[in-house]
């Protein structure tokens, strides 16, 4: 299955894109979590992605077609992938056919995590991620078990430069302006479908699954 999973940021994608990745045993390409790792490492990359990922903008199109064409290219995407995060814009959505016309893939499905903007800076301000394993938690939505501490691997939890009030509410307007659009955009090439992501983390994981079993099916 080649999956593309969308929403606004905040919504729960990277939760989902987990769940998916365990139970359909294929790799999750979030384009967030390669500049962040780029960011670490202090690629040129990196470079690149740091200023607009704190300014809450997008990274250029350019810049980012790039790293998903290299990482669609490797040898496990070709049993299907969850693109996270990516397109977020009308022309990465474009670039994104060619690459796969180009690998001789198709899209199987586009599924939104559709959540209102009121519930969203209360779910980034809060998220924190192990240091760890990368695992995502809520201080309140999904809490560990010890307080900023992994119940994966014990990892302590750190969060997110760009999950400030004020941030977040520039990522909501670029969304609003760049990303939204692409909803017509997959409405109209009749792959589109969504879950209303303000429902528990396990029911929105159930409605995923179920929209994925019709397809299989
Ligand atoms: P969220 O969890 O808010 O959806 P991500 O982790 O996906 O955020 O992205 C964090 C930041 O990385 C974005 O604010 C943006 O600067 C950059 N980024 C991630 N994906 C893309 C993309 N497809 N195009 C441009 N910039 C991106
Ligand atoms: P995205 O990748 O779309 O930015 P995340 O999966 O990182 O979103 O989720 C954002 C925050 O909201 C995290 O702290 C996560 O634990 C929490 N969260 C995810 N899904 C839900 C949900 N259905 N209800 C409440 N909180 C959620
Ligand atoms: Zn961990």
């Amino acid at each position: 299955m080649q999956l593309l999973l969308m929403g606004p940021p905040g919504a729960g994608k990277g939760t989902q894109a987990v769940k998916l990745v365990e139970k359909y045993k294929i790799p999750q390409i979030s384009t967030g979590d390669m500049f962040r790792a780029a960011v670490k490492e202090g690629t040129e990359l990196g470079k690149k992605a740091k200023a607009c990922m704190d300014a809450g903008t997008l990274v250029p199109d350019e810049v980012t077609v790039g790293i998903v064409r290299e990482r669609l290219a490797k040898d496990d995407c070709k049993g299907g992938f969850i693109l996270d995060g990516f397109p977020r814009t009308v022309e990465q959505a474009k670039a994104l056919e060619k690459i796969l016309d180009e690998l001789n893939l198709k899209l199987t499905k586009v599924l939104n995590i559709r959540v209102p903007a009121e519930f969203l800076i209360e779910r980034a301000v809060g998220r924190r991620i192990c240091k760890g394993c990368g695992a995502t938690y809520h201080v309140k939505f999904n809490a560990p078990k010890v307080e900023d501490t992994c119940d994966n691997c014990g990892g302590k939890l750190y969060q997110r430069a760009d999950d400030t009030e004020e941030t977040m509410k520039k990522r909501l307007s670029v969304y609003e302006e760049s990303t939204r659009p692409l909803i017509e955009y997959y409405e109209k090439v009749g792959l589109y479908t969504e879950v209303d992501g303000r429902q528990p983390i396990e029911k929105v994981t159930e409605e995923l699954e179920n929209v994925l079993n019709s397809v299989e099916g």
